[in-house]
């Protein structure tokens, strides 16, 4: 079948176009692309989310039911709002060697380099097949492509190793950090301040939890440290908090959120059980003396696992050989990286743009960048249809 070949920078200014802000629907853009992978004789599966709203696309070019190597890559992008645009942020602009736009370079660029990549594909006798992977909700915590990921082995087939996408200069990455998120509420009793003991005090304990927190990141930056990152060990902090109403009254209840951009190997389980410990074992029996009714709840509200491919990976290789790379990278930013290798599939991260770009007014790739991730592209499709040895 013989659909139509479009440029990178052509696909790009419709990927472009969709305003795929993580709280929109990206069903628009997944429809573009399901069409044109359909004009291609590539059919898609849909991976919906509960209402239909947003929607993950897997497709395979090559043979099917065979592992082969996934290019992955989100379709959402953060949002402009506040920011100061030179031009409309979803319409591709050209200044200067550089393609101005919302997701140019986080990653829409990327996916115009996978969907140009198509045609070539398909011409191909693909030995081992290559799957595209669209996901949704990275941006707000790589949401949406954990159900993709749970249909592999089941309705889709589980990849032997995934390209992620990311910004990274076609670098190759192959370890990053992991963004932990708690939330924390605490309820007390309300009282007057000028009778306090009536009361009970949730900023007060707060101040407790917050001092155990501040113990463990303490013996985090002691622990043993890995030079590959910046910095070099895990971080943990409060982020937000927010309690009391009046200067005269006992704050009731207190909230509080605290983080930790975990190192690969880091024990977040045992953290997790440190804090819960503390809150029920030291905090709790004084509050519930005075007051019965208080409580502690904590919740992790966004876990991305810490990424390290390991050392004898198939798929840094692989991509170290495409890239024309011979030594890998270490980044602190999360991708879906994490989420694919603990799902069962090797991965490594590669793609075009600098994540200095990323999120800013005025995003761009230069289209050097896009014509290196093609070219790296086209490598992959010889390396698949000739064989598929990687060393
Ligand atoms: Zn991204």
């Amino acid at each position: 079948m013989k659909g139509p070949e479009y440029s990178v920078i052509e696909l790009l200014d419709r990927l472009v176009s969709f305003d795929t802000t993580s709280h929109k629907s990206n069903v628009a853009l997944i429809r573009f692309v399901e069409d044109y992978l359909l004009q291609h004789g590539v059919v898609s599966q849909l991976v919906p989310n509960a209402d239909g709203s947003k929607v993950s696309l897997y497709a395979t070019i090559g043979p099917e039911n065979v592992a082969g190597v996934a290019l992955s890559g989100h379709t959402d992008v953060v949002p402009v709002v506040g920011q100061q645009w030179t031009s409309d942020p979803f319409m591709l602009t050209e200044r200067d060697g550089k393609l101005y736009g919302r997701g140019t370079t986080d990653m829409k660029g990327f996916l115009a380099c996978m969907l140009a990549a198509v045609p070539d594909y398909v011409n191909r006798k693909l030995q081992v097949p290559i799957h595209l992977a669209f996901s949704y909700d990275e941006e707000i915590g790589c949401l949406g492509v954990r159900p993709m990921i749970a249909e592999f082995g089941k309705r889709l087939t589980m990849p032997r190793m995934v390209f992620v996408g990311e910004p990274t200069l076609m670098t190759v990455v192959d370890c990053h950090k992991g963004p932990v998120r708690w939330h924390v509420t605490i309820k007390g009793r309300a009282a007057h301040s000028s009778m306090a003991p009536l009361g009970v005090n949730t900023i007060t304990v707060a101040g407790k939890l917050l001092g155990e927190i501040a113990r463990i990141e303490a013996e985090l930056k002691e622990a043993p440290q890995d030079a590959r990152f910046d910095p070099p060990y895990a971080t943990m902090q409060v982020t937000k908090i927010t309690g009391g109403t009046a200067t005269n009254i006992v704050p009731v209840q207190c909230t509080m959120d605290f983080d930790i951009r975990a190192l690969p190997g880091v024990d977040i389980p045992a953290i997790d059980r440190r804090i819960r410990a503390f809150a029920a074992d030291v905090c709790l029996p004084d509050m519930k003396r005075v007051a019965p009714e208080a409580a502690i709840d904590i919740a992790i509200a966004n876990q991305v696992p810490p990424f390290a491919a390991g050392e004898h990976s198939e798929a840094v290789a692989l991509a170290l050989r495409l890239a024309e790379q011979n030594e890998t990278h270490a980044v602190s930013y999360a991708t879906e990286a994490g989420l694919f290798q603990t799902g069962g599939s090797p991965s490594v991260v590669v793609g075009p743009g600098d994540i200095a770009q990323a999120h800013t007014a005025d995003e761009w790739i230069a289209i050097e960048q896009l014509e290196k991730c093609s070219a790296f592209l086209t490598r992959l499709g010889e390396w698949a249809e000739h064989g598929s040895a990687v060393r």
